[in-house]
């Protein structure tokens, strides 16, 4: 990256790479969870799931984009191989073997809550002294937040909807 752009992080870059590469990695296994489990789900209420699932799934490609980015002006590399996702993943990865949309949602749910603690702590890491990173976080940090309100009032409409029948 360009000197004075660097000059004027006050931490470890490398640990600063090595984190983003785990959110990197992070995001593109929330894609590929959003994405397949947007085809498999079946059970009540599922043309509503399936629309946030595909919204969601385009988000965390967004969001992968941005740390990719990110990752190279900082003069680092982004996880090269499909392999390095499950190896650096903070995480991981829950296939959507039960299609049932209550277990999808949950796994979903889930995801979201690990992604919000993984941007929290990049937000710890850079506040005051990576103003950019902070700034890319920050914005991801907020579509995760939405994401899992979005999921949970979802589950919250399926619940009525099955005990009041
Ligand atoms: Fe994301
Ligand atoms: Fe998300
Ligand atoms: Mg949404």
């Amino acid at each position: 990256m360009g000197t004075k752009g660097r000059e004027i992080i006050g931490l470890d870059v490398d640990q600063l790479i090595s984190e983003l590469n785990k959110a990197f990695a992070d995001e593109w296994l929330a894609y590929y969870q959003y994405w397949i489990g947007a085809k498999v789900v079946k059970g009540p209420m599922k043309e509503n799931l399936i629309t946030e699932l595909i919204e969601h799934a385009t988000d965390e490609l967004r969001h992968a984009d941005m740390v990719a980015n990110r990752i190279l002006q900082l003069g680092g590399t982004p996880v090269l191989k499909p392999e390095g996702w499950y190896q650096y993943s903070n995480c991981g990865y829950d296939p959507p073997q039960d299609e049932y949309v209550k277990t999808i949602l949950q796994q979903n749910i889930k995801g979201e809550q690990c992604a919000i603690d993984v941007y929290k702590k990049i937000l710890d890491f850079t506040k005051d002294k990576d103003m950019i990173t902070y700034n890319m976080a920050l914005q991801i940090l907020e579509d995760e937040v939405e994401h899992e309100e979005d999921l949970q009032s979802l589950q919250e409409d399926l619940e009525l909807m099955i005990s009041r029948k």
